[in-house]
């Protein structure tokens, strides 16, 4: 494991995580939202991760089932971590928003068709 830290664009929001060796396991989904933002998700425990600053520049934005909890920078816009809907355990760290950039093998997901896409995620449950 290795610890990376993160943030926004504007670096009101910054935090730490703990992230298994390189090459990560990431997420690609092809969703309505993360299709817009191109957020790529490296899945990390709530237990390994902390929120430094940036509480209070959280913005949360949900939509239909309202299980994910879409957190972003209220100030810059940038979603660097949020609350996936698929690791209620977990957060989704972006890692589009790491101060270092880490190597990632990219499983694809096709949230457009989450129900069915859930079943065969890799590393599920893991
Ligand atoms: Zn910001």
């Amino acid at each position: 494991m290795i610890e990376v830290r993160g943030g926004c664009h504007c670096n009101a929001v910054r935090f730490t995580a703990t992230i298994p060796q390189p090459p990560v396991p990431a997420i690609d989904c092809n969703c309505s939202i993360c299709r817009m933002t191109g957020f790529l998700h490296i899945i990390v425990p709530h237990s390994d991760f902390a929120l430094e600053t940036g509480q209070h520049s959280l913005s949360s934005y949900r939509f239909g089932t309202g299980a994910a909890e879409h957190l972003f920078c209220s100030k810059c816009g940038a979603k660097s971590f949020y609350q996936p809907r698929s690791h209620p355990d977990s957060w989704s760290v972006n890692a589009h928003c790491l101060d270092e950039p880490v190597e990632v093998i990219v499983d694809w997901f096709d949230g457009q068709h989450w129900e069915e896409a859930i079943k065969d995620l890799p590393g599920e449950g893991s």
